[in-house]
């Protein structure tokens, strides 16, 4: 298959090709001869598979600077609109997609409403739909130029079958997402756990850059994870690694949504928030959020006592630090099995991090095993609201750039 067919990247797949490229990719600029030097593949063979690069208009050729009064030195870049990918993050409510180049900048984003209570097939048919949708709206020129549909996914997914194995919160079971929208759109699909792909975003384009191993936790309305280890996800033996969220923090805490007692998620998601807010609230033990959504005819949500805390309400600010020291023990935990470098936290909740991040920091100072586990770097990662988003497009760059994924 000719590596200048756009839409397919088979032939572009070659190992050698894979380190090239990415060699350029991580380096930003690079020449020929470092690129031989660094990957040890031999100086023709790097000049052969950088013509076939150049050829199919992946790869450039700068002349930047001077160097030392000899002549300017040629340098290679990733010719970053050459390539479109569609990204499509699947939440428990919305759906958001995006169009971005091979560095990652977005182009062009949507998010529509997941309706609720559809069946394996509805599912289906409604992500087609949206993703058609989306493709359309894509000018013509971009759209001929994409190379494959990145979605990461809420729930257990097998990211080898692309097979959505159990989404909890939508109910679903065993939904065939890659082989349905490859049928459809007749081009490579990946799909990937939502918390797996943040950590893979991270590796790529966030915090986790220079990292190689790190745990990042999704804090939104559920708790998911993803590890990643010498400088690669970590799946487990049925995609289940990571999945911190339903570790047990409290033998007889509340219920969880996977019906379990006392999982770090029923302390400390979007979810565990509302539902603490609303049993104080209903206590009579919450007068300003009471007030607040009264004024705000909003009901309650993490953001809302987020915004109570800001204001200076004690109440709305002990709910925070509670699932705070909450995620403090599951970090801990982590950090003993795992001793990361760094621990990344994302997701919604993660962005009351000026409430979260002194209670966490106070329970793994405290408790872990050694001073430099105590130690350990815990940050908010810097992709925001579309961190998974940003890893459902990485998950088919990965595809392109590296032969290890
Ligand atoms: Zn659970």
């Amino acid at each position: 298959m000719s590596i200048q067919k756009t839409g397919s990247f088979q032939g572009m797949k070659s190992l050698n090709r894979s380190i090239i490229l990415n060699s350029i990719r991580v380096h930003g600029m690079i020449s020929r001869s470092e690129i031989a030097k660094e990957t040890r593949l031999t100086p023709p063979t790097v000049t052969n598979i950088v013509a076939e690069l150049i050829l199919a208009n992946l790869v450039v050729e700068r002349r930047p600077g001077t160097s030392n009064g000899g002549r300017k030195p040629i340098l290679l870049a990733i010719n970053a609109d050459s390539r479109f990918i569609i990204g499509v993050d699947v939440g428990v409510k919305k759906v958001r997609l995006a169009l971005t180049n091979l560095n990652a900048e977005v182009s062009m984003r949507r998010t529509e409403e997941l309706p609720s209570g559809l069946n394996e097939g509805g599912f289906l048919l409604f992500l087609k739909e949206i993703v058609s949708k989306f493709k359309q709206e894509i000018e013509k020129g971009v759209q001929e130029k994409i190379i494959g549909i990145g979605v990461a996914m809420h729930g257990i997914v097998d990211h080898t079958s692309g097979i959505a194995i159990h989404a909890p919160t939508l109910k679903l079971e065993n939904v065939p997402v890659k082989e349905a929208l490859e049928e459809t759109f007749s081009l490579p699909v990946r799909v990937e756990n939502d918390a797996k792909a943040l950590a893979l975003g991270e590796k790529w384009f966030g915090v986790g850059k220079d990292m190689d191993h790190f745990f990042c936790l999704n804090v939104g309305e559920g708790i998911g994870g993803g590890l990643v280890q010498s400088g690669q996800l970590v799946h487990g033996n049925d995609s289940l690694a990571g999945e911190i969220g339903h570790t047990v923090v409290d033998l007889r805490g509340p219920v969880c949504s996977c019906g379990n007692r006392g999982c770090l998620e029923a302390f400390s998601s979007g979810n565990a928030l509302k539902f603490k807010g609303k049993q104080l609230m209903n206590a009579g033990k919450a007068p300003k959020l009471t007030e607040k959504l009264r004024e705000t005819l909003s009901p309650i949500s993490g953001k809302i006592i987020y915004e109570c805390a800001v204001e200076g309400d004690t109440v709305s600010r002990e709910i925070l630090e509670e699932a705070g020291e909450y995620l403090g023990i599951g970090i801990l935990n982590l950090i003993h099995l795992i001793n990361p470098q760094m621990i990344i936290l994302g997701g919604g909740v993660s962005q009351a991090s000026n409430f979260l991040l002194k209670p966490i920091n106070e329970v793994v100072s405290a408790r872990a095993l050694s001073d430099r586990a105590k130690k350990t770097e815990i940050v908010v990662s810097k992709l925001g609201e579309e961190g998974s988003l940003i890893g459902a497009v990485t998950l088919v760059l990965s595809e392109l750039f590296s032969h290890e994924y």
